[in-house]
């Protein structure tokens, strides 16, 4: 055990995080007998990209910081029944540089290629960024398209929990004290699905102003069978675009029915101020995204079938 905390010189001998007890695990089971120690105060540090921020300005101030790093075997992309597993230790920039993922799921590589830059991408987990559940991230909104869900393991055993019950509010999820999030489920989209993701961001590197993920999944006739429609940066944190994907359903999906949906999704989406944009804004801009996203979305399903 390391307690850390390290001394500011320009700061009377204030300390920059608050002082912690840092814990460097080498398997699943030191982790969550570590976690299981700090209770509620402790918290996983899995690439840093979040919460070391957080910590270094005290808006994180965990007791305990259980380093998964040193664990084997937690990075991997492998199929099984019927989707993609992600482990905690897989970096956006595994998935960013994955020919399965770039073949098989062009919704994700989109993601994987705008979440933040190069430098914080081969760091950066996708397990880490979901459970951060930041209400500008960028694979939250995505998984919500998807219907990905986590499974998170403690000493008890692990239980899978659907994305749209694990997002509970900004930054924080649905985990008991003591739970690890040891993968993501990403279902593998059949011939008649594809998704896309769609990102306008100030410069390249920055968080969203607005992101969308959509995805359509078509039946024999060419009906719209299934629909699933993210909102990243429009909520306390990423959004369903429930109605929007009702008003898709049962019909093929035409320039007009996409354009409703566009305008159901801009609805529903809730926006604030900021120094990103207006409300009115950041309204439109989700019209314009969810109409982008499911129209490539419909192209990429044409193409993959031809
Ligand atoms: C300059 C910069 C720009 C960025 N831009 C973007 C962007 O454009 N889009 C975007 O989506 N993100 C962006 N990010 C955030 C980045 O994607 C982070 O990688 C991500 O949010 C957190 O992943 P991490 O592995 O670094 O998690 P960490 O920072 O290690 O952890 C984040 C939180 O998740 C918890 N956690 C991590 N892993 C687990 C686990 N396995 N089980 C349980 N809890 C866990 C931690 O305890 C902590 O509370 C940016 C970050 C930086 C520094």
């Amino acid at each position: 055990m390391t307690k850390v905390g390290s001394l500011h010189p320009l700061r009377g001998g204030a300390v920059f995080p608050a002082i912690f007890e840092y814990r460097r695990v080498a398997s699943v089971d030191e982790a969550l007998s570590a976690l299981a120690d700090g209770g509620g105060d402790a918290r996983v540090l899995a690439g840093g990209q979040s919460l070391i921020p957080a910590m270094r300005y005290r808006l994180a101030q965990p007791a305990v910081l259980v380093d998964i790093n040193p664990i084997g075997g937690l990075s991997y992309l492998k199929e099984d029944s019927g989707a993609l597993k992600i482990g905690a230790l897989t970096r956006h920039a595994d998935i960013e540089f994955s020919k399965l993922v770039r073949d098989k799921y062009p919704m994700m590589a989109d993601v994987a290629y705008v979440v933040a830059d190069p430098i914080v991408r081969n760091r950066g987990t996708l397990c880490g960024a979901i459970a951060h559940n930041d209400p500008a991230a960028d694979w939250t909104a995505a998984a919500l398209a998807a219907r990905a869900s986590v499974v998170a393991t403690s000493a008890k055993g692990s239980r899978t929990i659907a994305i749209d019950d694990f997002l509970v509010d900004s930054f924080s999820n649905a985990l008991q004290p003591g739970e690890l999030v040891t993968e993501v489920v990403w279902p593998t989209p059949d011939a008649r699905t594809r998704g896309a993701y769609v990102k306008v961001e100030r410069k390249v590197g920055d968080f969203a102003t607005v992101a969308v993920a959509g995805r359509l999944t078509l039946d024999a006739q060419g009906n719209v069978a299934g629909a699933g429609i993210g909102l990243c940066a429009v909520g306390a944190t990423a959004l369903r675009a429930k109605n929007a994907e009702k008003t898709l359903a049962g019909g093929p999906p035409t320039d007009e029915r996409i354009a409703a949906a566009a305008e159901a999704a801009a609805k529903e989406s809730d926006p604030a101020e900021d120094t990103r944009g207006s409300v009115d804004f950041k309204r439109d801009l989700v019209r314009v995204l969810v109409a982008r996203a499911l129209t490539t979305a419909r192209d990429r399903i044409k193409g993959s079938k031809s």
